[in-house]
């Protein structure tokens, strides 16, 4: 059985009062004995905080972007090895807008994969589709390409530590959501591929659909067979909104 998993992206928001009172609610509004799994992607600056007050709970804690490289002469950059010091999990790697605003290459995503697993981190592998390339019939050929973009460089066995969160990009902070048919489907195409090469990873590995998930859609969601949980940006900045989709969760 796949445990469902609420992930919550920050992106580029937060102050160190927004991260208490987030974190603060979220820790008293979930518990280890819930429906789902929490976790949460800060930004770099607030992890340490985040570790302090997450520590010995329930809740694991991520990085939104790792450097390929394990250290060095790389001004601004963090590596997996300082998010492991920070207590991290998780980290998030190939987010469309570290592809389409940061120019982040398949490849790219491919040695950030690795180096994710390097560190001993989970990496969180996005992909997913522009609305000119769903209109022009190329969602799964897209989809298809950016993880074997990561299959070959690192092995279909690498997958065993991974998830997956399939974020359409016109779904992603735009209000549109996809319907739970178009994301399941997207989803089946993953886990087929991924089990045609290797069924125990294929059946365990946890596909998250991320895409103005809120509240109201997520219970829908996340009924359906290959969805197992959701990434979400927007309404993870409140607890309110982030305990509705931890919630909906039966
Ligand atoms: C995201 O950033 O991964 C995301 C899905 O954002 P939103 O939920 O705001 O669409």
């Amino acid at each position: 059985m796949r445990k469902i998993l609420v992930a919550g992206n920050w992106k580029m928001h937060g102050s160190k009062t927004m991260v208490s009172e987030l974190l603060e609610g979220l820790l008293a509004g979930s518990s280890a004995e819930g429906n789902a799994d929490m976790l949460v992607f800060p930004p770099f600056p607030f992890l340490s905080q985040t570790e302090s007050i997450l520590s010995g709970s329930h809740i694991r804690w991520g990085g939104q972007t790792l450097n390929p490289n394990a250290q060095g002469a790389h001004t601004g950059e963090t590596s997996g090895n300082m998010l492991k010091d920070m207590g991290c999990h998780y980290v998030l790697v190939g987010h469309s807008e570290r592809r389409s605003i940061y120019g982040e290459s398949d490849e790219d995503v491919a040695q950030r994969f690795k180096a994710a697993l390097d560190a001993r981190l989970h990496p969180v592998l996005c992909v997913g589709e522009t609305l000119q390339e769903r209109e022009q019939g190329q969602t799964e050929t897209v989809v298809a390409r950016q993880l074997d973009a990561v299959i070959d460089s690192v092995g279909i066995e690498a997958f065993r530590k991974a998830i997956i969160a399939y974020e359409p990009v016109w779904a992603i902070g735009t209000g549109l959501t996809a319907t739970p048919q178009q994301a399941q489907s997207v989803h089946a195409f993953i886990r087929d591929k991924l089990t045609s090469l290797n069924a125990i990873i294929g059946g365990q590995l946890r596909i998250l659909y991320g895409g103005s998930v809120n509240g109201s859609n997520a219970a829908e969601l996340f009924a359906r067979k290959d969805i197992d949980g959701g990434l979400v940006g927007g309404a993870s900045l409140t607890a309110e909104d982030f305990l509705a989709i931890y919630g909906a969760v039966a």
